[in-house]
Order: C-alpha cells, then structure tokens, then sequence
C-alpha cells in the first residue's frame, strides 16, 4: 500500500504532459448511441476532432472527449469541428459561468504550463466550488481511493475497463497501466477536460454522458466496471446495475468502492442503500459471486462477479 501512495504523489505532480496527437481512436467500435441504441460511426475527421454518429444524432469527439448527449452544445460543437478551433469547441461544451470562463480560457493556452493543485486554486478564485476543490487536492488519502487503487490491480492486460463517474481523473493512471483499453465516463465536461489535462493518459477514451441514461456501449462488451464514490448518488440504483450487468461479459466483474448504507437520503442528494438490498439486486442480475464488506459504520464496498467467476478477490 505504501508503493500505490508513493506512486499517487508522483502522478499529482504530472503537469500536462499527454501527446493529445498519440489518442487511441480504434476503440469507438464498442461504443452505441444511449437513444437509438445503434453503433457509432465516425462521420468526419478534422484537424481538430472527429464527428460521430448513429441513426439519430451527430456527437462531437474533441481533444480525447466523446460529448454523448443529444443537445444543442453538442450541434454546436459539431459544425465547430468542420470549421476549426479546439478550445471554442470545447468551452462551447462546458458551457462555464462568467467567472470560471476566465481561468479555463487560461487553462486552454497551450503554453501555459500550470500544477493540478494551483489550477484547483485558480478555479477557487473565479467561483469554483473551494470545499470541492479542497476534497480533490486531498482526495489520494482517502479510503475509497486507496481501495479503488488497489481494485486496478485485478485489472489484466486484455481487460477493457470502465470508470463509472470518474469525476477529474485522478484513478485513471492506475487502471491504464494495467490494460489499454479504459473507458471513463462523467456527466461534467469539465471534470473531463480536467482529467484530459492532468491525469487521462492517450489510451482512455473519455465520455461525457449521463450515466443515470445508461452506458453506452454494446452488450458484453467490458470486462471490469469500477465505480468510487458514486453508487449512493444513483436514484435509480437496480437500473444502472442492470446496465452494468448488459455491458459487462460473461464473467465480467463489478466494484462499486465506498457507497453509503443505510435507508433514505442521507445528506444533500446522496441516497443510502442497505447491503441486503444490493446482494439481492446483485443475484437477480445473475451475478453469484458476491462480497459486500464494511469501510466504516455507514459505508461498504461490493466486488461482484458474472457466471462462473468463482476467484473472490478478497478472500
Ligand atoms: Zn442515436
């Protein structure tokens, strides 16, 4: 445990320094439209991003970003793409207040190298959320990191993973180097540029979509799901299992890393599960391996297992 923090340090103190041109592109064949359900397709390529589509609609795919949602940001950002500039594409897709406009501006200037801790305090300046900011810049020394980054260890070379809510990133450098095929998924554009940034390496394709929508990849398709710190901001909890039971393969396994238990909401939108009432969603999803255990009195952690999958990783 003492070589994962010592290696977490190292990743925070990385300063932009991901080849954008180097992206794996060979990885949208897995991916399918969340409306129509059909597969995406690359309709355009650019020198600035590429243009995907389905039967229904036209996404933009910008500096490692795959922007899924069906709205105008995103029309927008498609006829952006024919014409030119990345750094209009992408703020045309986050879409900031005022305030934090100026240091994303400013984040966008290729020559400006700034550190992951200073531009957290820059975004504090301009009306970031600072208790936000602050969970962030401490976040390696929580219990649900460190477990998340000991669950990457599980992840094998041909594994094609997913990050379920992946916030800024900052688990990302731990599933890529054990596999080349990462997924990581978030409703924040932002988040996802910050992740681009500092802690997305040219491997993981990054995607802004809803997850309450659903994942938008084809059955089967994914290996491993691991989610941290997210399952208790589900609302509809047993749906999005049994989108991760679709997307997982026939021995796929799931991990769902600190989610709070007990009944009802239990602060702001974060709503509280009982661990019974995961295991029997679990096993209807034909899941049969299954371990749920404790971080602390009020939160536990699931690893769970497809058909057939009788390694228990924690036993
Ligand atoms: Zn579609």
């Amino acid at each position: 445990m003492v070589n994962y923090i010592a290696s977490s340090s190292f990743v925070n103190a990385n300063i932009r320094t991901i080849d954008k041109r180097k992206y794996n592109h060979a990885v949208f064949n897995g991916l399918r439209c969340l409306y129509c359900k059909k597969p995406l397709t690359i309709l355009y390529t650019s020198s600035t991003g590429k243009v995907l589509t389905c039967s229904c609609f036209r996404y933009p795919y910008v500096d490692g970003i795959l922007y899924l949602k069906r709205d105008s940001a995103a029309s927008a950002a498609v006829k952006l793409i024919k014409q030119g500039e990345e750094d209009k594409i992408l703020m045309t897709l986050i879409r900031p207040r005022f305030l934090l406009s100026i240091p994303i501006w400013l984040f966008l200037i290729k020559s400006i190298h700034i550190h992951f801790n200073y531009f957290l305090l820059l975004l504090r300046c301009f009306s970031y959320d600072w208790k936000w900011a602050r969970y962030l810049t401490k976040r390696e020394t929580d219990t649900s990191f460190i477990l998340s980054m000991f669950c990457s260890k599980f992840i094998k070379s041909g594994d094609k993973v997913l990050d379920i809510g992946c916030g800024i990133g900052q688990l990302l450098p731990y599933y890529s180097t054990q596999t080349k095929a990462v997924y990581a998924i978030d409703n924040s554009p932002l988040s996802l540029l910050i992740a681009r940034r500092f802690f997305a390496d040219k491997k993981t394709i990054l995607i802004c979509s809803d997850i309450e929508r659903g994942l938008p990849f084809r059955d089967g398709y994914l290996t491993i799901t691991i989610t941290t710190d997210v399952f208790q901001y589900l609302r509809r909890k047993f749906a999005s299992l049994r989108e991760v039971s679709r997307v997982l393969y026939n021995k796929g396994q799931l991990f769902i890393i600190h989610a709070i238990s007990g009944k009802g909401v239990v602060y702001g939108n974060a709503h509280a599960i009982k661990t019974k009432s995961v295991d029997t969603m679990l096993k209807k999803l034909k899941f049969n391996t299954i371990t749920i255990f404790p971080n602390s009195h009020d939160s536990f952690s699931v690893f769970a297992a497809k058909n057939n999958h009788t390694k228990n990783v924690w036993l």
